[in-house]
Formats: structure tokens, C-alpha cells, sequence
């Protein structure tokens, strides 16, 4: 009998207990622990804080879903991994102490870096978590005039909740015809099409600024904050009455000290989504070193792929499972124009880039799939 642990509970985690659940047969055991009982659909959060749905339903429990496909859950903070000893330090939660494993899947995902850009506690908002995306729906609601910033800082590695955030803010002015009175800014670290990833998707996303008269603002890499203004490492302070950021990312810190890591903290892994230079675990989602942006679909993938192969492992089978870093997502308008571009970042091809309402329509149905399908 193997015991597989799998650390952490969103998009990666649980979709890598249900794939080895499905993969495994009876005699072993699979659990998951996670800080929440919650799993949080990130990409609403959006639609969350600009009132387009409910809290209820951009989450829900684990632990009911888990226990109809044969997965333990236990609700806990995870403190440590020790490779050596095989075991999980809890530091809190349902249960206390070491939880033994004989293979380990780090599914924990990212940091925000918030302590990196001073100020960004008192002056910044952000929709990261529910809490978060509630609160800057709040202050969407009390604002009417003077201007909005939205943007990433270095790191942050997070583009789509910025752009749909700011035409959101566009489309909801536009409706109550005040879009005249407010100035809306999307400040990027780098360049559009670094950002996004490609030229033609870069291209497209522009026009569709552009269409709705929000300025782009370039190179502006966010160092610090006051109450008003944001200030930029060449001195340049970029004022604001409503600002969105993204805060910097790093990797989890229940391996930064294992010698696995990147200097950001990401977890190196190879194509099968092993952790070279450990035994017996997989790393999976956020917490990777893959470059370009940090997304679900992603996320998904690399826990197919990963459970793949430990089955194979643990069936005594060899692995042949790879992992493909590809870029797909959708920048959701809110209204007839969407964005949609996919692209294998393997490879030097062009991105396919699509437009219209249908991929607006894909994203929302995406969501109602995914709660179809895992709860
Ligand atoms: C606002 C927003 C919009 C987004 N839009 C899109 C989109 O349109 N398309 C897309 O593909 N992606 C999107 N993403 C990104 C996507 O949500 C992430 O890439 C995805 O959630 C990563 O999955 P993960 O399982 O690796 O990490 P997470 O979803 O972050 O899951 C990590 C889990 O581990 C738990 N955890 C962390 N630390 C501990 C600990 N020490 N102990 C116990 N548990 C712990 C957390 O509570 C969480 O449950 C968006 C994200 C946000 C925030």
C-alpha cells in the first residue's frame, strides 16, 4: 500500500487527487490537506467584485467533494516537507505534528510578496482572495470620478484579472454614464507584448484598450505606494483615487529551504513534473519554475500529467507522461469583443488570438464545467 500526500487544495491539488484516485486501486491511500475547506474559483473574482455573481458561487467544499471520490481531506496548515524523513510538518489545524507519506505532491501554489512594495497594505487594493475582491468591489461602487489605476507590479505574473478588472470598471461607468469623469491607466512592469505573452495578442489587446479609452502605461515597475500615488523605480509617481494591483509573486515558503528552488522560490521540475535531486515528489501548479504567466489551465495540466506518471510509479510501471507548457487564456471585455489566445511556449509559432462574445460566453461556461464536474 502506498500513501500519497498531496499539499494544498486548489486547481493543481485537487485535481490531482481525483486523477489518482481514478488511477489508484483501493489498497492505497490518497489525501489531501489544505488550509480551507474552500476551493476558491479564482478566475471569478472579477465577476465578484464587479457583482456579476455571488460569493457562493466562486467556491466550494473540498471536503464533501473529496469524500465522494475516495480522498481523505484534512484541513491544516502545512509548515514544512522533510524529504528525508518523509513526512509533513503540520503547523495547525485538524490534525497537529508530522503526517508520514511514501510519495508527496507540493501543490501549495504562491506568495504574494506584499511586504516587497511599501505602502501596498494600507494604499493598494487587490482581488486575489474573496475577501480581497470584495472589498475592492466596495471602493469600485464609492467611485465616480478622478482616475483608476490597474496594474502588476515586477512578479506579479498575473495579467488577465488587470485588464478585465479595468474594462469592467469602463463598461460599469459606461452604463451609469459617467465614464466621461473618470481617467483609467493599466500600468505593466514590462511591455504589452511581454506581458502577454506575443505581438498579435499584444496587438489585439491594445485596440480593445483603446476602444475603450483606457491608456496603457509601459515599463512602470511599481516600487512603492502612498495614499495617492504610485511610485515607479525611475521616481515617476503615477497618482490614482482607485488603484488594483498585483502584488509581486514568489514561491511557496514550505520549500524554500530544501534546495529545490529558484531565487524566486518556485520548485524546479522536469517534463513528468518530478523535483530533480528529491525522491518521491512531484511538484505541481503556481509553485513550479515555468516561466511566463501563472494560470489554471496550467495548473490542470501539470496535475494530469503528474498523476500520471506516480500511478505509473507506484504501479511499477515506467513514467511517459510530459508536460507541455502552453499559454491559453481568456481576457473577458464584459461585452462583445473578448480576447482569447493560446500558444505553445515551447516552441517560437505565433499565438492563435480570437475575438467576440463566444469566448466571454467559454469562460463563464468553463466555470459552470468545472463545478459540474467537481463537485
Ligand atoms: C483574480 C484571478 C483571476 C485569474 N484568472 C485566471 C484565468 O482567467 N485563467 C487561468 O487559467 N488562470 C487564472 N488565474 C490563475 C489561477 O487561479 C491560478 O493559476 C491557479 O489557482 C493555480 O492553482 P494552484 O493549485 O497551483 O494554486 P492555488 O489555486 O493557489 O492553490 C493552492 C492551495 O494551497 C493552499 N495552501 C497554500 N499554502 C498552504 C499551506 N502552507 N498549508 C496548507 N494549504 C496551503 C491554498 O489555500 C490553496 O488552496 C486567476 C487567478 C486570480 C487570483
Amino acid at each position: 500500500m502506498a500513501k500519497v500526500l498531496i499539499v494544498g487544495g486548489g486547481f493543481a491539488g485537487v485535481v490531482a487527487a481525483e486523477r489518482l484516485a481514478e488511477h489508484l486501486g483501493d489498497e492505497h491511500q490518497v489525501t489531501l490537506v489544505s488550509r480551507s475547506r474552500q476551493f476558491v474559483f479564482y478566475p471569478a473574482l472579477v465577476r465578484l467584485a464587479f457583482g456579476k455573481v455571488e460569493q457562493d458561487d466562486v467556491s466550494f467544499d473540498l471536503r464533501r467533494t473529496m469524500l465522494n471520490r475516495r480522498v481523505n481531506f484534512i484541513e491544516a496548515e502545512v509548515a514544512r516537507i522533510d524529504p528525508f524523513e518523509r513526512n509533513v510538518t503540520i503547523a495547525h489545524g485538524e490534525v497537529e505534528g508530522k503526517l508520514p507519506y511514501d510519495y508527496l505532491v507540493f501543490a501549495l501554489g504562491r506568495r504574494l510578496a506584499t511586504e516587497r512594495i511599501t505602502g501596498f497594505y494600507e494604499h493598494a487594493h487587490h482581488l486575489l482572495n474573496v475577501d480581497k475582491a470584495i472589498s475592492f468591489g466596495k471602493a469600485v461602487k464609492k467611485f465616480h470620478e478622478g482616475r483608476a489605476v490597474f496594474g502588476q507590479c515586477l512578479g506579479g505574473r498575473l495579467p488577465v484579472p488587470v485588464y478585465e478588472s479595468a474594462f469592467a470598471l469602463a463598461r460599469r461607468l459606461e452604463e451609469k454614464g459617467e465614464r466621461d469623469r473618470v481617467r483609467i491607466t493599466v500600468v505593466s512592469p514590462t511591455t504589452l507584448e511581454s506581458e502577454i505573452g506575443d505581438i498579435a495578442g499584444a496587438v489585439a489587446l491594445k485596440k480593445q484598450l483603446d476602444a475603450h479609452q483606457i491608456e496603457f502605461l509601459p515599463d512602470r515597475s511599481i516600487e512603492s505606494l502612498t495614499q495617492n500615488s504610485a511610485i515607479t523605480k525611475s521616481g515617476e509617481a503615477i497618482d490614482f483615487n482607485l488603484l488594483m494591483l498585483v502584488p509581486p509573486f514568489r514561491g511557496s515558503s514550505a520549500a524554500s529551504y530544501l534546495g529545490i528552488t529558484d531565487g524566486e522560490g518556485y520548485i524546479h521540475v522536469d517534463s513528468k513534473m518530478r523535483v530533480p535531486g528529491v525522491e518521491r515528489i512531484y511538484a505541481i501548479g503556481d509553485c513550479t519554475d515555468f516561466a511566463g504567466p501563472k494560470m489554471g489551465h496550467m495548473a490542470v495540466r501539470q496535475a494530469a500529467v503528474a498523476a500520471s506518471n506516480l500511478a505509473a510509479e507506484i504501479n511499477g510501471h515506467v513514467p511517459v507522461s510530459d508536460y507541455r507548457h502552453e499559454l491559453r487564456f481568456v481576457i473577458d471585455d464584459t461585452g462583445t469583443d473578448s480576447l482569447y489566445l493560446r500558444k505553445d511556449l515551447s516552441t517560437n509559432e505565433p499565438a492563435t488570438v480570437g475575438h467576440g462574445r463566444f469566448w466571454s460566453w467559454a469562460k463563464r461556461a468553463q466555470k459552470e464545467y468545472w463545478e459540474f464536474s467537481h463537485t
